[in-house]
């Protein structure tokens, strides 16, 4: 199999890193700092179209791979920034795209294509049901030609830097279903719409993420907002997961490639008992172990690019703790990939039992 990357992946690749240069270290940490939204970043990547990577050309969109996706997604990462801001605005729409009917594409995809509409945000995740998202709780109540949704999301990010929102709730109780992932229901919200239906409380966490708590009471939603069948959100949503999971892997390795690059140029320039750093073996060779499994990192990613940010940590030493060099935010943020949008137990479960043909561990 040929891993190289074509002429054009490489011109898409150089493309978004001339892009990603405008901004660089210290607009993200003063973005981070400010807890702030990068606006200014999200916009100009949309106006050159990155973001509509996988929508179909017919639709406006660039019609490019995950390849490409993910290229695009691996390359603001290695500059630096923090694609964790808009890369839910190339993904989410698979669920229209797969499953939606015909008026649903039309009406949103061109729109989302071009930026003027941002769906990128995603309630599924409840404070009693993380990992096992059958466990919803928020319902949707079927009445004449609209239901009416109550309950709670947790961890709803993008959510105020978003104008349509992807809701997972259950449409039959979860003791009622034969099959625990039967009997959910995807809806596209328009938040324009819906006056005081949701409640936002943003939670402060280590990350700068705008995620949040959503309180939704007595949610009036048209028959139109439903994404294909009842009952059947749980396998529609997962277009939208699934391709989530492999992009965010790519950011890891983005992170992966930035704290490895920065890691090596710091301990090239840094001398101490006169020399630089680098030439010690404690020093060089976590750097070098990093840089091996960031380059063979596929399925675990985000423990490729922990491990380099440890040898980045590592390396600047007590520096490495002062937001000036800019390796503990990186650090926090790749942290996050480890649990979230799904915990590795979790990814080595799946390895145990399909690749390795373990016992189901749950
Ligand atoms: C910053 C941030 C942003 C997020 N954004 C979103 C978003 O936009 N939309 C959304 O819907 N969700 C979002 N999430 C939620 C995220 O997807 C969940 O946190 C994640 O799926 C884990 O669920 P949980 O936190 O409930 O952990 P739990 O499910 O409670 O699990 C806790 C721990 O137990 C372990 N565990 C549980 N069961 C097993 C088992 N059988 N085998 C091994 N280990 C197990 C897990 O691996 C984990 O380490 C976000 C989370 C964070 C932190």
């Amino acid at each position: 199999m040929d891993f190289d990357l074509s002429d054009s992946q490489k011109e898409i690749r150089d493309a978004v890193a001339a892009l990603c240069a405008r901004f660089g270290n210290e607009y993200w940490r003063a973005c981070d700092e400010k807890n702030a939204y990068p606006e200014e970043f999200v916009k100009t990547l949309s106006e050159a179209g990155w973001l509509s990577a996988l929508i179909p050309q017919e639709y406006g969109g660039a019609g490019l791979g995950m390849v490409e996706a993910s290229l695009i997604l691996e390359e603001i990462n290695r500059s630096g920034g923090n694609a964790v801001a808009c890369h839910a605005q190339m993904y989410t729409m698979a669920s229209i795209l797969k499953h939606g009917s015909a008026a649903q594409k039309q009406r949103y995809l061109p729109r989302i294509a071009s930026g003027e509409l941002r769906l990128q945000s995603f309630g599924i995740t409840e404070p009693d049901a993380g990992s096992e998202t059958p466990r919803i709780k928020t319902f949707a109540r079927r009445e004449g030609d609209h239901y009416v949704v109550n309950g709670q999301k947790i961890f709803t990010s993008r959510y105020q830097h978003s104008d349509m929102l992807l809701l997972l709730t259950r449409t039959t109780p979860f003791d009622q279903v034969k099959k625990k992932t039967d009997g959910m229901s995807l809806f596209l919200v328009n938040l324009k719409e819906i006056g005081d239906a949701i409640k936002a409380v943003p939670i402060a966490t280590m990350v700068n993420h705008g995620t949040n708590q959503l309180f939704i009471d007595n949610l009036i939603l048209p028959r139109e907002a439903l994404i294909g069948e009842e009952g059947k959100g749980f396998s529609y949503v997962l277009s939208s997961m699934n391709a989530e999971r492999i992009l965010v892997g790519s950011e890891s390795i983005g992170d992966g490639r930035w704290f490895v690059e920065y890691a090596v140029k710091y301990s090239s320039d840094r001398r101490v008992f006169d020399r630089p750093i680098g030439m010690n073996q404690g020093v060089q060779f976590p750097i070098a172990k990093a840089h091996v499994a960031v380059q063979a990192a596929n399925l675990m990613a985000s423990e490729a690019a922990w491990e380099a940010g440890e040898a980045a940590m590592n390396t600047l030493g007590g520096y490495g703790f002062a937001k000036e060099y800019h390796v503990e935010r990186k650090w926090r943020e790749a942290r996050l990939y480890r649990t979230a949008p799904i915990s590795n137990n979790l990814v080595l479960s799946y390895v145990g039992e399909h690749l390795l043909g373990m016992p189901r561990s749950y």
